[in-house]
């Protein structure tokens, strides 16, 4: 078993460095079809098992065939680059296989989770607080609704909601999650006040105010507004002071939504974006996006402890058989069986430390900043607003953006997307990666305005 397992890693080694051999050269695009990848790559499964050097050339082939988040030519997502010390811990945390639920199963590692929550609540100012790790942004606010429902209307947990028609107020441009949300927690989509933005994408707080007034008039109970930090297209951040005061003028939980942009806490140059945190019963963080760490890293803070359990907890004495509550997690998880997403955070970290995410996070900024400066002084390309984070919303004058976007996806070029910037469609360029550097901007700037469309 021990030799079988070591040639195992050994091949994969070799897998990698061809992978990364690839990266590096920019050759990590891959431009042909789902067809195309259809007819030319092994996708079906053998009846026979393969030997190792077939399975080698199939996961070749199909690393071959994937693009790489981490090259510098990939700003499609709201994330990008590889911390090579988080990747080795992951494939740590594998090795353990530990399911995240109690501190028997998963020993040391629970304590890894708690330090990094509780760092990661410090940071928030909710030290006396709560958090837990969820697979993703959407599932942390997910998490949050569920909190502020059962607030809201506290029979609905056992009961459902009875007939209560509860409602959700957030911003036009905010996460997509909110609504889908509400659609799974039997609040209704219908039921998500979309409010408006003024034209630099925040919310609209003085029609926040007025949509909460109407809705208390006619009937309806108010259970959550939801200030974003960070939004996905543009990167605007909420007024979440004043925000929080509507919330709090109508005793509404106010949750924030800062799956994109939260990481700015770690600087102490850009933490005034999440200015008025303090008015929060909840905050979601994805360090997947800004920190650079695999996906899915994500975690859901909330200001009061008890209420992660109070709306999540069931009892199960095949699973918690020992250890108090605070060391089995599974007690405030919308999990039950759950992978460890704790490690190369706090593994990250230890090697980052508080000086280097302070780093990271001004140099993001810095990069976005130059993009900017370079697209509204540069010919051919408008800038559409000053970025806001780390999202630089531009246009190649008189060419759609979706056809620039396509086009250079199509000649495995430059993986670049596109999105609504008020009434203008504009390509966004996320300056995520550090590793991109201002030449790699200068790369991809120069793509968009050549390439052929
Ligand atoms: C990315 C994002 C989310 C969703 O996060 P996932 O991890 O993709 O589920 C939610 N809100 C905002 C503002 C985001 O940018």
């Amino acid at each position: 078993m021990q030799a079988h397992e070591e040639n195992v890693w050994k091949a994969t080694l070799g897998i990698a460095e061809a992978y990364l051999a690839a990266e590096a050269g920019g050759a990590c695009l891959d431009a042909r079809t789902p067809e195309q990848l259809l007819a030319e790559v092994p996708f079906g499964l053998p009846e026979e098992g393969l030997a190792l050097e077939d399975w080698v050339d199939r996961l070749k082939q199909v690393m071959a065939a994937t693009p790489s988040s981490s090259s510098p030519r990939f700003v499609n997502q709201l994330f990008g680059g590889r911390i090579p010390e988080a990747v080795a811990a992951d494939m740590l945390a594998l090795l353990a296989n530990s399911s995240m639920y109690t501190f028997k199963a998963a020993g040391a590692q629970v304590l890894v989770e708690q330090a990094v929550l509780g760092r990661l609540l410090t940071a928030a100012g909710m030290s006396g607080g709560e958090g837990s790790f969820v697979p993703g942004g959407s599932a942390a606010n997910l998490a949050a609704m569920l909190m502020a429902r059962n607030r809201a209307v506290p029979a609905s947990r056992d009961s459902g909601m009875g007939g209560v028609r509860g409602t959700v107020y957030t911003s036009v441009e905010s996460h997509y999650s909110i609504r889908k949300n509400a659609g799974i927690l039997g609040l209704g989509r219908k039921h998500v006040r979309l409010i408006p933005v003024t034209g630099d994408g925040r919310m609209d707080v003085p029609a926040l105010d007025a949509a909460i007034a109407a809705d208390l008039r006619n009937g309806f109970v108010p259970v959550l507004v939801n200030a974003t930090a960070g939004t996905t297209v543009r990167g605007a951040f909420d007024d979440i002071a004043a925000t929080g005061a509507v919330a709090h003028k109508y005793g509404v939980w106010l949750h924030v939504d800062g799956a994109l942009g939260a990481t700015v806490l770690l600087s102490p140059k850009w933490q005034h974006l999440m200015e008025g945190l303090a008015a929060a019963d909840s905050l979601a963080w994805n360090p997947h996006k800004m920190m650079g760490l695999a996906l899915q890293t994500s975690v859901v803070l909330v200001r009061e402890q008890g209420l992660l359990a109070g709306s999540l907890d069931e009892t199960a004495d095949y699973l918690f058989q020992s250890h108090a509550d605070d060391f089995n997690p599974g007690h405030r998880s919308l999990l039950c069986g759950r992978r460890n997403d704790a490690l190369r955070l706090w593994s990250a970290w230890c090697r980052i430390g508080d000086r280097g995410w302070e780093q990271r996070v001004d140099r993001q900024m810095a990069l976005a900043a130059y993009a900017a400066e370079r697209i509204r002084v540069g010919p051919q390309l408008a800038l559409l607003e000053p970025p806001p984070l780390i999202n630089v919303c531009f246009n190649r004058v008189g060419v759609p953006a979706e056809a620039v976007c396509t086009a250079l996806d199509r000649y495995g070029e430059i993986k670049i997307g596109y999105g609504q910037v008020g009434e203008t469609t504009g390509i966004r360029l996320v300056c995520a990666n550090p590793e991109i550097g201002e030449a790699g901007i200068d790369v991809i700037l120069e793509a968009c305005l050549k390439v052929e469309v």
